[in-house]
C-alpha cells in the first residue's frame, strides 16, 4: 500500500525542465562589450552637469548637450541597421514643481525597434539621462553622473547596438528618460503616452546604477545584481484585493514574474551572475523610473548593482576627512556594467521573440482533487507564433518556479491530482522556436493585459 502512493507521488512532483537552450542568447550575451559601455559613459561624463535645469544651448556642457548627443548615437545605430529604429524626443513642459518651479523642457530621447508579427507589443529597456550633486536644486556644479546614471544610460545604448542586429516579434524600445532626480518626470510622460497610444506594454526593465561593485560597507561583489519589484499592483480595484484574498496572488504581480524571469535568465545565459529578486518596488522608501509605469499597472522592475556606495551618489565633488566624495568615473566597473547589459538584452530578446504573455488566465479546483487553468489563444498575427503553453506551479512559499509541464496548444488543461490550495499556479506561451514568455499567475493580481 506504501508502496502505490510512492509511485503517485514521484508523478506529481516530478519537475519537467523542458526548457531548449537558445543559442543566439549567448551570441546575444557575448556579443555585449565593456570598452563600449566605458567610452559612453566617459562622453556622458563629459557633459560636466546634466542636471534637468542646467543649460541646453551649449554643445559641450550641460543636459542639451548631453540629449543631442544621445539622439545621435541612437540615430548611428539605425543607420547601421538600415533604419531599424524609430528615433525621437519625447518632450514636455513641467513647472510649479518643488524641484522645477520654473517651465522647463524636459526632453527623453525614446529609440523604438518594431516588431515584425506583433508590434503594438512592447519591451522597454530604459536609463535616466539627468544627473545631480549634494544640492539637488544646484544645476551649475560638476555633477558627472557617471553611474547614476550615465551606467543606465550606456548599457541602454549599447543593448540597442546589439538587438538592432536581429529582428523580433514583438518591439523593444530603448529609452534614456529625463528628469529622474527632479521627480519621476520623464518615465511619468512616457507611461502616460503610452497609455494614451495604447502600447501594449508587458516589461520595463529600468535600469538605474548598474556599475558599483564596491560597497559602502567595504564590499567587492561583482557576481551579483539586484532586481526591485513591486507585490500588489498599484491600480487593485476594491473588488479586485478582495478576490485576491481568498485566491492569493499578493507575491505574483506580473512585475514578480517578469524579475523572476530575469533571474532565470541570469542563470542560462549570464556566467558569474546571480541575482537577487527583491520583494520591494523599490530601496526602502526610494524611487525610480519603473514606478511611473508601475503606477498606471504596467510591469515594470528595477535593475541594478547589489552593493550601493553612498559617498558616490549625490554628492558634491570633494575630499572630506580624507574620504572622497562624487560620482566619478573611476567608481564604475565596466565589465560589471556590461554584465548587467548582457542581462538586459537576453531578456529584452528573450520576451521579444516569445508570444505575448496568456491572458485572461482561470483557474479553478476548490473542493477537487484536481487543478484547470485556461486562457485566451491569441486572435492577432500571433496565432502562428504559438507552438504551445508551459503550465507552471510551485509550493506557496518558494521564491520561484519550481514544476512545470508542457500542454501542447490548447486554451484549457487539468493538472489531475495536484490540489489548487497546496501551490501556486501559473502559465506561460511558448514559441514555435521555444522562446518563452513570462509566467501569468491568474486573476486580476498576475494580469499582464491583452
Ligand atoms: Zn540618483
Amino acid at each position: 500500500m506504501a508502496l502505490l502512493s510512492t509511485v503517485a507521488c514521484s508523478a506529481v512532483f516530478a519537475a519537467n525542465p523542458s526548457y531548449q537552450e537558445q543559442e543566439k542568447l549567448h551570441e546575444i550575451a557575448a556579443a555585449v562589450s565593456p570598452e563600449r559601455i566605458e567610452q559612453d559613459i566617459t562622453k556622458l561624463v563629459s557633459f560636466g552637469t546634466r542636471h534637468t535645469l542646467s543649460e541646453t544651448a551649449s554643445d559641450t556642457r550641460g543636459i542639451g548637450a548631453a540629449r543631442r548627443w544621445i539622439k545621435a548615437e541612437f540615430d548611428r545605430i539605425s543607420e547601421a541597421c538600415g533604419g531599424c529604429l524609430e528615433v525621437y524626443y519625447q518632450s514636455e513642459v513641467i513647472s510649479g514643481e518643488t524641484r522645477i518651479p520654473k517651465p522647463t523642457e524636459v526632453v527623453s530621447v525614446i529609440a523604438v525597434q518594431r516588431g515584425t508579427v506583433d508590434p503594438s507589443r512592447y519591451v522597454i529597456m530604459s536609463g535616466d539621462i539627468d544627473s545631480r550633486v549634494s544640492d539637488v536644486m544646484d544645476a551649475t556644479s560638476d555633477a558627472p553622473g557617471a553611474n547614476d546614471n550615465a551606467s543606465g544610460v550606456a548599457g541602454t545604448l549599447e543593448a540597442a547596438r546589439v538587438l538592432s542586429q536581429y529582428e523580433f516579434a514583438g518591439s523593444i524600445v530603448y529609452a534614456a528618460l529625463a528628469g529622474e532626480e527632479q521627480g519621476l518626470f520623464g518615465g511619468k510622460i512616457m507611461a502616460e503616452q503610452a497609455q494614451k497610444d495604447g502600447w501594449r506594454i508587458k516589461a520595463v526593465l529600468n535600469n538605474d546604477m548598474i556599475g558599483n561593485i564596491e560597497g559602502i560597507n567595504g564590499v567587492v561583489n561583482n557576481t551579483t545584481a539586484r532586481i526591485f519589484a513591486e507585490g500588489t499592483r498599484m491600480n487593485e480595484t476594491e473588488s479586485d484585493a478582495r478576490r485576491r484574498r481568498f485566491t492569493g496572488g499578493e507575491v505574483d504581480s506580473p512585475s514578480r514574474n517578469v524579475a523572476r524571469y530575469i533571474d532565470w535568465m541570469a542563470d542560462r545565459y549570464i556566467p558569474n551572475l546571480d541575482t537577487m529578486v527583491i520583494y520591494r518596488l523599490d530601496r526602502f522608501g526610494r524611487g525610480g523610473h519603473h514606478r511611473p509605469f508601475n503606477d498606471l499597472g504596467y510591469p515594470g522592475v528595477r535593475i541594478m548593482e547589489t552593493n550601493e556606495n553612498y559617498h558616490r551618489q549625490h554628492q558634491d565633488l570633494r575630499v572630506e576627512n580624507g574620504i572622497q566624495y562624487g560620482d566619478t568615473l573611476d567608481g564604475v566597473d565596466f565589465d560589471y556594467a556590461a554584465k548587467l547589459t548582457a542581462l538586459n538584452a537576453v531578456s529584452l530578446a528573450s520576451m521579444a521573440w516569445a508570444p505575448s504573455p496568456p491572458a485572461d488566465v482561470q483557474i479553478k479546483g476548490a473542493v477537487s482533487p484536481n487543478t484547470t487553468l485556461s486562457w485566451q489563444a491569441p486572435s492577432n498575427a500571433e496565432a502562428d507564433l504559438v507552438a504551445g503553453y508551459r503550465i507552471y506551479w510551485r509550493h506557496t512559499d518558494a521564491p520561484n518556479w519550481e514544476f512545470s509541464r508542457d500542454v501542447g496548444k490548447v486554451t484549457e488543461y487539468t493538472l489531475e491530482n495536484i490540489v489548487i490550495d497546496n501551490y501556486f499556479f501559473g502559465v506561460a506561451s511558448v514559441s514555435q522556436d521555444g522562446f518563452e514568455s513570462p509566467v501569468v499567475f491568474p486573476g486580476p493580481a498576475g494580469a499582464f493585459g491583452e
